[in-house]
């Protein structure tokens, strides 16, 4: 049994750290403290150098909203910009517009909880009409894809089943690929039961062959105490994903990375997990989706570790959004570094929606 799939973008695969306790972070925007001007053309740069020091002992209160170091920016409202960072702009320009598939975390990014962000839908119409294509990619096994599925066409989205893959599924794909045994003691809420037993597993307490844990909102010390002890006995580990918390409007709450640790604490047993940002879930994406060439694929997310470290380690654009657990008062102490930074999904429908720069 092959436990350690190649990554199918041939990418450097990352050893990815949630982020812990911290120092404190190192300033990011304080070197860009001066005025954006306000319109381009060809005299800019002669300007900026004329009106900068005038500029700024005029606007001293005003902080730079845009950052590019390399091929990084950040970047908050559409029509400013800071001119001595024009030529990376229109980079991260071109790099959006040959985009063809956006692959977007759903909580944080897309909505929190049951309420849609307002930029979603602008987004939406901006690849439909493009002719771009978005795809769900979510690390929440708590429920099947076919709710997530339901729960955005609720909310006025117009998708199809396939445009939503969950960390659940994901493992499934990872347990049929690399043969594991039907007979799984599964540790997880209705839905992901629902879901695995439809794609032909058989759910056991009775001498399961593997044990797979979800982001089971039923847990109890029961399931607990069975998991660890069939873990004990050297049956195999797979979780579906590695997040410690799940972001709700009333605040975190304990995820499947939270189960894990407690499982291992107990058991010292570490397990195969799957979802973002492992070359796993890469894999089973790009067997579902095609997504032959990284560079006309974008990962767009709220969190550094999962989201972002997915897009690094597969070689696809990544862009964080800032509407979610990220802040960018993280950037700085973060080792994972998104390609673009942006307020949220919305700015990328500004992006390729504009036509012009001035
Ligand atoms: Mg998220």
């Amino acid at each position: 049994m092959n436990q350690t799939p190649r990554n199918p973008f041939s990418i450097h695969s990352t050893a990815v750290s949630p982020p812990g306790a911290q120092g404190a972070p190192r300033p990011v925007f304080g070197s860009n403290s001066v005025p954006p001007l306000w319109r381009s053309g060809a005299l800019w740069p002669r300007l900026f150098q004329v009106t900068s020091t005038f500029s700024r002992k005029r606007f001293p209160t005003l902080r730079g909203k845009f950052q590019a170091d390399g091929e990084q920016c950040l970047y908050t409202e559409s029509r400013e910009f800071w001119t001595e960072h024009h030529k990376s702009w229109r980079d991260i320009m071109d790099k959006l517009r040959n985009i063809d598939t956006f692959l977007l975390d759903l909580d944080g990014t897309f909505y929190l909880g049951d309420h849609l962000y307002p930029w979603s839908l602008p987004f939406v119409a901006t690849c439909e009409r493009l002719g771009k294509r978005f795809i769900f990619v979510t690390n929440n096994s708590s429920r099947k894809g076919d709710y997530y599925v339901e729960k955005i066409r609720k909310m006025g989205v117009s998708i199809t089943a396939d445009q939503v893959f969950t960390a659940g599924q994901a493992t499934i794909f990872y347990l049929k690929k690399y043969d594991y045994p039907r007979k799984i003691y599964l540790v997880g809420t209705p839905s992901l039961e629902e879901e695995f037993r439809q794609a032909g597993f058989i759910l056991t307490e009775e001498d399961p062959e593997t044990v797979v844990l979800g982001f089971d909102l039923t847990l109890t010390y029961e399931k607990l105490r069975s998991a660890c002890s069939f873990i004990r006995q050297g049956i195999p580990f797979i979780a579906t994903h590695p997040d410690f918390n799940c972001p709700t409007p009333e605040g975190p709450i304990p995820d499947c990375g939270a189960m894990i640790a407690l499982i291992t604490a107990s058991t010292g047993v570490e397990p195969k997990i799957i979802g973002k940002p492992y070359p796993e879930m890469i894999e089973a994406l790009r067997a579902k989706y095609g997504l032959e060439d990284p560079g006309k694929v974008a990962m767009v997310g709220d969190r550094l570790y999962t989201d972002i470290a997915m897009g690094k380690a597969a070689g696809i654009t990544s862009i964080l959004v800032l509407s979610g657990e990220t802040k960018s008062d993280d950037l700085a102490a973060s080792d994972v570094q998104p390609d673009v930074i942006l307020d949220n999904l919305g700015e990328i429908a500004k992006i390729l929606n504009q036509d012009s720069l001035g």
